[in-house]
């Protein structure tokens, strides 16, 4: 079982949901964490279980980022808009300065994901 965070921002939260859902069977075998209303998203989305942190912007990009660095999170899933300034840039800059610092699976789009998925299938 992995543990796996699971975020997106908000002009990429419908995408996390269809994805969540494609790969359900697989997810519900693993840990899964989100940013508050990723996780939302996802619980309702899906049914799969999820355990909420705080919103990203208030937080949750940062807490998330304290997991990886306390060698609790195994994959971090982050479907980025890079489209769209964020308010909580220096935080998701953060987070991803942590997972790259500590080799964490890191993926920010859908085939990435998948690939990450297909590689914490076993464990
Ligand atoms: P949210 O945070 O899931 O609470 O919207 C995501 C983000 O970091 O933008």
């Amino acid at each position: 079982m992995a543990r796996i965070g699971l975020v997106a921002h908000d002009d990429k939260k419908d995408e996390l949901v269809a994805w969540a859902l494609k790969n359900r069977d697989t997810l519900k075998r693993h840990e899964l964490w989100g940013t508050g209303t990723s996780g939302k998203r996802v619980i309702e989305g899906t049914g799969l279980s999820v355990t909420r942190l705080l919103s990203g912007p208030l937080g949750g990009d940062a807490q998330l980022g304290a997991m990886i660095a306390e060698g609790r999170l195994d994959a971090l899933i982050f479907f980025v808009d890079p489209l769209t300034a964020q308010p909580h840039d220096v935080d998701i800059k953060a987070l991803i300065r942590l997972a790259t610092h500590y080799n964490t699976l890191f993926a920010v789009n859908h085939a990435s994901a998948d690939a990450i998925l297909a590689a914490v299938q076993d464990s």
